[in-house]
């Protein structure tokens, strides 16, 4: 008999957590293979009782040999270890009866001269054999099977692994359409003739041309990629097959790339159609990479991916979208013409199309009449699409929890500052925290104040919020801003370290608060010498190689910029120079402000939050006072440690 498969020495608590665990883990777990273990032992003793154990009467070899000699057995079969065999008429109720068999050369003598008909047994030669493995064979491959069903999870069994997952389905009449999307105005028009193509691909293909393959999205998180490959569908009113990168990355090597053969075979009967891979970067990372070697899968899955839009028939008028938020890691194959070489960038909103993309989702909100989305816009600088949808839908359960019948200013001021810098957070800070953020908060607003051209703080708030945020100071720009001269950067470098400077001038002491205020003066500091050319020591040169690739340009390059060791020494040596110097200014203009940086941060205190008119006028008198100060150029300044 086979061994059964049960590992040693499995205690049975783990039985029990193993059939709760996730599929994922099913492989090698405990409790799946006890249980088969035990129920295939069982099966095994019945199959042997009910195979082996002879049927009928049960009676030793002499009462046998005396039915023989009495004339009362009919016929027999003659095995290797039994004999069965009928009565010629019933005894206790039964013809049949089985007795082992006993080496007896005289028994076919004697068999002969009872005239009892005997047939020997060929049932022996095969059935232990498939006792003996057949049968256990057939319950391993059960057993497997039962694996397999639960690594590739609900709906997926040994069988379906090849069928690309349900949600490769087209969707045939696609309702989005580019009046759906606002603010990214170049990428709409860019695939504006990617629809053109989508509905009359022969006007194109007549006159020779190729029709492009791939589309390639690059663009921040939530900045509308999805929904834009969707309005193209609606837009030309064509199929669209989405599946996302990451579906397609399987725990077997050779199921991804079943998929890519299976979704490109779909959409060649549906063509003109639309294929859109999203999270592109989940499937297309460069190949061989990392220390643990390729990810054989991956490379695979990739492989055929690269395979199939080479074989595309151009003409076919399937157009492959693809989005990323990474197009740095993508494999360079990706990018070659015939495959993605179309790329559209699809960057966040500006000013004007934020409040165009808020339009778009305030349309199902009733507002108030009060409610000014080009201010809102202007308050949400930095924000994407999908951060702008979520504000809206904000302001709306807001103004619903206070019990409103329309959508008011007030609800959008809240949804803002939630959004912004988190959700508000119930644990008091303690009455010494508070004055620490309050100066802090006040150092960076009074900074930004007094600093000739900075954009004007519009709040000020130490009401706790989030992780991380123990206040803020909010500016808003009065445009945006495409180009930022040097003066600018060293007045942002001031109003950065104005906060700790604060906290130096009025408590001697400075505290964690403002991690983020110096990483980001630090960021700007070091671009400033490195990417900018803005330091006179260091020249005009781009020292930065890797931060320029970031977008459209091909992935490659060193991770920092080729220099020398001494080069970085410098690089350090003028960061550090800007720091300090920026560190001297804001010392410079809180200083000389001593008593207005009092004054702001007590009433702070009492108000928790403070909008920028106050501000104002809090400070006015000290600057006409002070005007004359004012003028003098933030850099170049001596340092002051
Ligand atoms: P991405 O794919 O770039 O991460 P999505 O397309 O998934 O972003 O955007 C998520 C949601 O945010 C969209 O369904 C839409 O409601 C909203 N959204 C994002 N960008 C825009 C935009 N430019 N115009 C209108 N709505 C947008
Ligand atoms: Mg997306
Ligand atoms: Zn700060």
């Amino acid at each position: 008999m086979a061994e059964t498969g049960v590992p040693p020495g499995l205690n049975p608590r783990d039985q029990r957590s193993g059939e709760q665990r996730t599929p994922l883990t099913a492989p090698g777990r405990p409790g799946g293979p006890l249980w088969y273990g035990l129920a295939f032992l069982i099966a095994m003793a019945l199959v042997q009782a009910w195979v082996l154990t002879p049927a009928g009467r049960q009676i030793s070899y002499s009462e046998f040999k005396a039915a023989v000699r009495g004339g009362q057995v009919a016929e027999v079969v003659v095995g290797e270890q039994t004999i069965r065999g009928s009565y010629s008429s019933a005894i206790d109720g039964t013809r049949t009866f089985s007795t082992a068999r006993i080496d007896d050369p005289r028994l076919i003598e004697e068999l002969d001269g009872a005239g009892v008909r005997y047939t020997g047994e060929f049932m022996n030669r095969w059935l232990p054999e498939v006792i003996g493995w057949v049968i256990p064979l057939l319950l391993l491959f059960a057993l497997w099977n039962f694996f397999l069903k639960r690594m590739g999870g609900a709906d997926g069994g040994i069988m379906s692994f090849a069928r690309s997952k349900h949600k490769v389905f087209s969707e045939d009449d696609v309702t989005v359409s580019f009046s759906d999307v606002a603010g990214v105005d170049e990428a709409e028009g860019e695939l504006k003739e990617i629809v053109e193509f989508l509905k009359t691909p022969a006007k194109y293909t007549a006159l020779g041309g190729r029709i492009p393959k791939g589309v390639l999205l690059v663009g921040p998180p939530g900045t509308g990629k999805t929904l834009l490959a969707r309005a193209v569908a609606g837009e030309a009113k064509v199929p669209f097959f989405s599946m996302s990168g990451s579906e397609f990355v399987e725990m077997f090597v050779g199921v991804g790339a079943a998929r890519v053969r299976d979704l490109f075979a779909k959409a060649e009967q549906k063509a003109p159609c639309i294929i859109f891979i999203d999270e592109l970067d989940a499937l297309g990372r460069a190949r061989a990479q990392g220390p643990m070697g390729s990810h054989e899968e991956r490379e695979q899955t990739l492989n055929q991916l690269l395979s199939e839009m080479d074989g595309f028939d151009s003409r076919k008028a399937v157009i492959i979208m693809a989005a990323t938020n990474r197009p740095e890691v993508l494999d360079p194959a990706l990018l070659r013409p015939g495959r993605f070489d179309r790329q559209v960038l699809v960057d966040k909103p500006d000013v004007k199309g934020r409040e165009a993309v808020l339009r778009i989702h305030s349309k199902h909100v009733t507002l108030s009449p009060d409610v000014n989305l080009t201010i809102v816009a202007a308050r949400t600088a930095g924000f994407a699409g999908a951060d702008l949808a979520n504000l809206v839908n904000e302001a709306a359960l807001l103004a619903a929890r206070h019990d409103k019948a329309t959508v008011e200013m007030s609800d959008f001021e809240e949804a803002i500052d939630r959004l912004v810098a988190g959700l508000k957070k119930k644990r008091v800070m303690s009455q010494k925290e508070r004055e620490i953020v309050a100066y802090h908060e006040s150092g960076h607003a009074i900074v930004a104040t007094m600093t000739p051209g900075m954009d004007p703080v519009h709040k000020l708030s130490i009401v706790q919020r989030g992780f991380g945020a123990l206040g803020y100071t909010m500016q808003v720009p009065l445009e945006d801003r495409y180009l930022l001269q040097r003066q600018d950067l060293l007045n942002q470098l001031a109003v950065l370290l104005g906060g700790r400077t604060a906290e130096e001038i009025a408590l001697g002491e400075i505290s964690t608060g403002a991690q983020n205020d110096l990483m980001r003066a630090t960021d700007i500091a070091r671009s400033m010498v490195t990417e900018w050319g803005m330091s006179d020591l260091l020249g005009a040169i781009s020292y930065d190689t890797s931060k320029r690739n970031k977008f459209l340009d091909l992935p490659g390059g060193p991770e920092r910029g080729v220099y020398a060791e001494d080069t970085a020494r410098l690089i350090d040596a003028e960061v550090k120079r800007l720091m300090t110097d920026a560190h001297a200014e804001a010392h410079r203009i809180l200083s000389s402000h001593r008593d207005m940086l009092e004054s702001v941060t007590r009433r702070l205190l009492e108000v928790e939050v403070m909008d920028g008119a106050e501000l104002r006028k809090l400070l006015d008198g000290a600057r006409a006072v002070q005007e004359h100060d004012e003028v003098a150029p933030a850099s170049p300044s001596p340092g002051v440690q």
